[in-house]
């Protein structure tokens, strides 16, 4: 068998990633989730005004991906309709779901109208999925999973690696392969939302932050993605740390990512969304830049230690050495790797 290709996902130019929270609703209550009511707005969308924003950013000439995420985003009575209109704008569409398929989804929608399916499981079985997402939901998750790859969805599945399953994600490998799953989307925990509620409220952040180390990390992460490559997946992961001498880049400035919310808030980096620094608004479906404190003005600011919004929000991932200078710098959370 040929070494599977590896690279290192740039963002590549011209590309646009469209991440459209439609609702923030949702019936699990994960013990990671990032969603901030406060922040991001409570209500869900109606369809009209779905569409209208999907319009804003469609932009046919180029390539567009665009992500319909939550909340649990098939909560929405009429996604399957909203996945129509955004395909007749040229969109590639992914749902990112919990596995739930609420109203039927798998009905009401044709595997030749939507690009990918993707489950989010934290675990590679119920003692450990479950203690993270919720009791019972490695079996609905699983079990929906199985009947998308049937029915003829390409599928695909998330898992956010933290302390509680790092030492379990090997396992989604043969499990993955055996349902028939295409791609394999590591993601790494971030501390906001409930994980970021969770450090506060136990006092000493070091020792309970849901966080891996970096040595830990990189013992685990590239090893388990290059078993997954050849065992046929498509595996993708952040690169978190720059090797040395890699350049570092912030997607804010070179590329195209959209993260919209139901209160109308646009960002353009996922790390800023618990701050009201979103670089535009929706206001009356015109699409606003905002005056003030934005974090575009956060996005040229050069630092030794990589990106500066992880240095503001979680200095603790940062390792210096005895100069006091940064072991590794931390990349931009949008840059990925990927192997096949
Ligand atoms: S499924 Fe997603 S939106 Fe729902 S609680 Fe879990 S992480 Fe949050
Ligand atoms: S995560 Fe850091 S590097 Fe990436 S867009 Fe945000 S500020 Fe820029």
């Amino acid at each position: 068998m040929s070494n599977p290709t590896s690279r290192t996902v740039g963002f590549k130019a011209g590309e646009r990633n469209i991440f459209f929270h439609i609702l923030t609703a949702c019936n699990l209550s994960c013990r990671h989730c990032y969603i901030n009511a406060s922040q991001h707005g409570e209500q869900t969308l109606s369809r009209q005004t779905i569409e209208s924003w999907l319009r804003l950013f469609a932009d046919p000439a180029r390539k567009s991906n665009l992500v319909f995420l939550g909340g649990e985003p098939t909560l929405h009575p009429e996604l399957s309709q909203c996945i129509t209109a955004a395909k007749k704008l040229n969109y590639a569409v992914t749902v990112d779901s919990n596995g739930y398929l609420f109203h039927d989804f798998l009905e009401r929608i044709s595997p030749e109208e939507l690009d990918y399916l993707s489950f989010s499981l934290d675990g590679p079985d119920a003692s450990v999925n479950d203690p993270i997402r919720g009791k019972g939901v490695f079996d609905v998750c699983l079990g929906n999973m199985k009947k998308a790859v049937a029915a003829g969805f390409q599928v695909s599945v998330i898992y956010t690696v933290s302390k509680a399953n790092i030492d379990h994600l090997h396992r989604m490998v043969p499990l993955l392969t055996e349902i028939g799953v295409k791609r394999f989307f590591i993601q790494v925990i971030g501390l906001r939302g409930e994980s970021a509620v969770s450090a506060q409220k136990s006092g000493d952040e070091r020792q309970e932050t849901p966080q891996v180390s970096r040595d830990k990390w990189l013992e685990v992460v590239p090893e388990v993605a290059e078993m997954g490559a050849r065992a046929g997946l498509h595996v993708t992961y952040p690169k978190v740390f720059l090797d040395k001498g890699e350049p570092f880049e912030c997607a804010g400035e070179v590329a195209e990512n959209y993260f919209i919310f139901p209160n109308g808030r646009v960002y353009q980096c996922p790390l800023c969304e618990d701050y009201a620094l979103h670089t535009y608004t929706i206001e009356d479906g015109e699409l606003i830049p905002r005056k003030g404190l934005t974090e575009k003005m956060l996005f040229p600011l050069k630092i030794e230690e990589g990106c500066v919004m992880n240095r503001l929000l979680q200095p603790d991932t940062i390792e210096y050495d005895d100069s006091g200078r940064p072991v590794a710098r931390i990349s931009c959370c949008l840059l990925k790797k990927e192997i096949y």
